[in-house]
């Protein structure tokens, strides 16, 4: 493609979002998104570096060829279902989910951090260009033409492979081998398909519909996706491999991490799991439709800053309550997303940093009244992770609740390692993985938080579909020696 020297646009094109009052008293979804027109806008104030410079690639863990599919809107400005459809063929060489990728991914960190446009002014919306082919083609018929074209020609099946659990990882990993001709079928201990993004993610990010046509759109490549099955439970990893060429785990990272203090069993803590289950799989998003067994009174604290914590607190915030967030370091330490941090403030969410819960106080009825926490101080000295260490003050404030959602973090469940001891793990309980993420025990492979603890969605999908090549490997050798 020829181009003029782009001229420099350093600002952004917004995109629109629903007004806070509005969006306070509901769960849809709070930005809009670009149209065509905008989002070619935006596209053109990328100045295509060639690829093997552009930082932006460098900053994506999947590496998706960005002023590849920046340049297809572009180029075909005049014709908006031929970009979006060629814009989605470079996508989906890296990436197979973008609707969502688009909206969760921390960009911030990744794609948009080293790109450089960021120097002279806003960085690309990469990520709000990449929802938009994906929203665009979902909704105009160019996802299904497009998929027809990417699946395998052939009839024979190539093998059969079992993957564990439904979230990024194991979509994603269904999905690649269901296209290389494999039969597919998936054993998820819920009774809804998704993982993170249908029990964890609420619907004002992440709305419900844009994962139920991912997973239709696996059921057509024919993948099988068993629910109410635990494995380890319902059916063991042995009886797994007795009927399937290889085993891939994507259990992820979905036991949390409780506070061992005084109080932690009185009524109305949460854990931010469970609460943000209880929320989206029991649809309090569609109140009052539908009546939720969920209570949250008039106050709410909620312990901890990254995303788990802004996605709880916005939550309560919808289902009437005010609502605290206490960290015990500071604003520069949080770890949600930026976007998420400043929608939870617009939105009337409080922060108070440096406060380390140190008691829960309950009323009478063994419920809970008040948090104590310790007052902590920063430290110029940073720990392995470069934030900066903490220490207590001695000082101490209390602060009213009459419901607490923990978010102090997640880490893999160890129903499968338990089950089957031959399977090593790491003392987090993350499973053991030699490079092409095969696990201690031949055939099995595993990816995304289970074998990295808490991470992010692109690299669950990352692995998902590295474990894909790496089964189809595995299965052609073992056929070969058969
Ligand atoms: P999961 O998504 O956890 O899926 C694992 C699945 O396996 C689950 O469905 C579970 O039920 C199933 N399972 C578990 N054990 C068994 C078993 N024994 N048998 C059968 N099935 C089993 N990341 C981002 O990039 N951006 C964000 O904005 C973001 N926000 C987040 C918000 C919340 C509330 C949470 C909790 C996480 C968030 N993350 C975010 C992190 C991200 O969602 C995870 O890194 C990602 O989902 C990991 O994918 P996974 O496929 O490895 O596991
Ligand atoms: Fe950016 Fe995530 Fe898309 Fe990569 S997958 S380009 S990091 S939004
Ligand atoms: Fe475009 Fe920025 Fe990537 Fe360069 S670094 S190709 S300007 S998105």
């Amino acid at each position: 493609m020829t181009r003029k020297k782009p001229k420099i646009i350093k600002e952004r094109v917004p995109t629109p979002e629903v007004p806070v009052e509005e969006r306070v008293k509901s769960f849809v979804e709070v930005n809009l998104g670009y149209d065509f027109a905008s989002a070619v806008k935006e596209a053109e104030r990328c100045i295509q570096c060639p690829p093997e410079y552009a930082s932006c690639i460098k900053g994506c863990p999947v590496h998706i060829n960005i002023p590849g599919f920046i340049g297809k809107l572009i180029e075909h400005r005049d014709d908006p279902k031929k970009a979006v459809k060629e814009a989605l063929k470079v996508i989906w060489s890296d990436n197979t989910l973008p609707g969502v990728t688009g909206r969760v991914c921390p960009q911030e960190e990744q794609c948009e951090a080293p790109c450089v446009m960021g120097k002279v002014g806003d960085p690309i919306n990469i990520g709000k260009l990449e929802r938009f082919v994906a929203d665009y083609a979902r909704t105009h018929g160019i996802e299904e033409e497009l998929l027809r074209e990417f699946v395998s020609n052939g009839n024979d099946i190539k093998g059969k492979v079992a993957v564990v659990g439904s979230g990024p990882a194991g979509l994603t990993c269904a999905g690649e081998l269901a296209k290389m001709g494999y039969k597919v079928t998936i054993f998820e201990a819920l009774h809804k398909p998704g993982g993170v993004l249908v029990y964890g993610i609420p619907e004002f990010r992440l709305p419900k519909e844009i994962l139920n046509k991912e997973i239709a759109k696996l059921r057509e490549l024919g993948v099988e996706i068993k629910l109410d099955h635990i494995v380890g439970k319902t059916i063991t990893l042995e009886e797994l491999l007795e009927e399937y060429d290889a085993v891939f785990i994507g259990t992820g990272a979905g036991t949390p991490k409780l506070l061992n203090i005084p109080g932690i069993l009185l009524d109305r803590i949460y854990s931010a799991n469970e609460f943000l289950t209880r929320v989206n799989l029991m649809k309090a998003y569609e109140f009052p439709e539908y009546d939720t067994p969920i209570t949250v009174g008039k106050k709410t604290i909620v312990i901890g800053a990254g995303n788990t914590a802004m996605d709880a607190a916005r939550s309560a915030l919808r289902l009437g309550s005010e609502v605290t967030i206490a960290y015990r370091r500071g604003r520069e330490d949080m770890t949600a997303r930026i976007e998420e941090i400043q929608h939870a403030e617009e939105e009337g969410v409080k922060f108070e940093f440096f406060l380390s819960p140190v008691e829960f106080i309950g009323d009478e009825n063994g419920k809970i009244k008040a948090v104590k926490f310790e007052k902590m101080k920063p430290l110029e000295e940073r720990d392995a992770k470069g934030k900066r260490k903490i220490v207590g003050t001695g000082e101490y404030v209390t602060l009213e609740a009459d419901t607490v959602i923990i978010a102090i973090g997640l880490e893999p469940n160890k129903i499968i390692s338990e089950e089957a001891s031959s399977l090593k793990t790491n003392p987090d309980g993350t499973l053991v993985v030699d490079k092409n993420l095969m696990t201690s025990i031949p055939g099995v492979f595993a990816g995304g938080d289970a074998i990295r603890g808490e991470a992010t969605v692109i690299l669950a999908m990352g692995d998902g579909k590295k474990a894909a090549k790496s089964i189809d490997e595995y299965i052609r050798k073992k056929h070969l020696s058969a």
